[in-house]
């Protein structure tokens, strides 16, 4: 059977891009070696951070609160505005960046010093030299409902889907062939939206892709109160975690940024002493363990647009792209045929010569 979209990969990028298809009235196809929604890729699991005031970019503001929006639109709990505490030294960027994006988008935050945070967020023991930033729109999104919600959407909107590895993509005339294990698939438009393996597929992008394994614990802990947060050390590493409300009992931190991502030994032994660190309160039974990969671009800005004719990547989402799963295929989608300018920082093009400008 012949297609307008196929999309290869199932995770919450490829998901959303299938419904951004079915909204332009196109026959899509979403093929995945493990099936939609699967817990093998990036997008399982419990929940996601969702950071508003965004330090990594202030021009990832526009489309986090579309996403917000959007969320609302494919369930009811699914972005969960629990609050977003963010702390560091004032210098460093989670700090200084956050700030920057709430100030050029005028988002509601509040500024405390270590003292007023240490009161005010009282399982939280920052440094005397620390900055605390607090944003009510922060919070979390429930990924692993969130993924369920694009895919019952998507399946409702026609999406077909075949489980099936992906091995090769080649033109055909004006169309793509996608060659799978088991079938050989024809569509007029292709999007690679297949984490780390999006390199194997097409090689244009490999060399701007690496793979960081990431470690997640969950803490023996009731603590339902804490908001998301995310605290940065003197040297970038960031710890992050979630309020008790996940499917898997207890409170998860992981470790972002400049965090190592060496040997999951190392991993735990350096999360567990930033826990101990700034949630000194914190018991240090780890109930539950779990990896799962990054996939990284260069700067850490997601990679999105065509490569040939008519063949899309979205990859590099560097281990911050879930909280813009409701909007992300969006922009996917749109890369067809330009990519808005205001999130130009997105192109694929910047590392590598694409259709257009060659
Ligand atoms: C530990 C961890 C913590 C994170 N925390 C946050 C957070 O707090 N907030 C946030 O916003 N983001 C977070 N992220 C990032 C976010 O989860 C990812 O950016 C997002 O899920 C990526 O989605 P994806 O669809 O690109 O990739 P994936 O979900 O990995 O989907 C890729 C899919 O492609 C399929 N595939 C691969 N190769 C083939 C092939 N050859 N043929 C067919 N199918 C194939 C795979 O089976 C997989 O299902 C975190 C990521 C990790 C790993």
């Amino acid at each position: 059977m012949e297609f307008d979209l196929i999309i290869v990969g199932a995770g919450v990028v490829g998901l959303s891009t299938a419904l951004a298809g079915t909204r332009r009235g196109e026959r899509v196809l979403v093929i995945d070696t493990h099936g939609p929604a699967n817990s093998f890729g990036a997008s399982s699991d419990g929940l996601r951070l969702f950071r508003l005031s965004y330090f990594e970019h202030a021009g990832y503001v526009p489309l986090l609160r579309e996403a917000i929006e959007k969320w609302k639109t494919l369930g009811d709990d699914l972005y969960v505005p629990a609050g977003g505490f963010y702390a560091g030294p004032a210098s460093s960027e989670l700090v200084l960046g956050s700030l920057a994006s709430a100030m050029e988008h005028d988002i509601d935050h509040r500024i405390l010093t270590a003292k007023e945070a240490n009161d005010q967020f009282p399982r939280f023991r920052l440094p005397q030299d620390y900055i605390g930033f607090f944003e009510a729109e922060g919070g979390y999104v429930r990924s692993a409902d969130a993924t369920s919600a694009i895919y019952r959407r998507a399946s409702e909107n026609g999406v077909s889907f075949a489980t099936d590895k992906v091995l090769g993509l080649s033109p055909v005339g004006d169309r793509w062939s996608v060659q799978g294990e088991r079938a050989a698939y024809l569509a007029s438009q292709v999007v690679v939206a297949a984490g780390n393996a999006t390199g194997e597929l097409v090689p244009q992008v490999a060399p701007f892709l690496s793979r960081e394994t990431h470690l997640l614990v969950w803490h023996e802990s009731d603590w339902k109160d804490l908001p998301g947060f995310g605290i940065m050390n003197e040297t970038g590493e960031m710890l992050y975690g979630f309020p008790a409300v996940d499917q898997v009992p207890g409170v998860k931190v992981g470790g972002h940024h400049r965090f190592s991502s060496s040997s999951t030994a190392d991993q735990e032994r350096g999360l567990a002493a930033l826990t101990e660190r700034f949630l000194p309160g914190l018991s240090p039974t780890i109930l539950s363990r779990k990896t799962c990969d990054y996939d990284v671009s260069p700067d850490g800005h997601f990679m999105i647009g065509e490569v040939e004719p008519n063949l899309v990547v979205a990859c590099g989402f560097s281990g911050h792209g879930y909280k813009f799963g409701s909007i992300i295929g969006d922009v996917v989608h749109d890369s067809f045929y330009c990519i808005p300018h205001e999130v130009s920082f997105l192109d694929v093009s910047r590392f590598i010569s694409t259709n257009e400008s060659t």
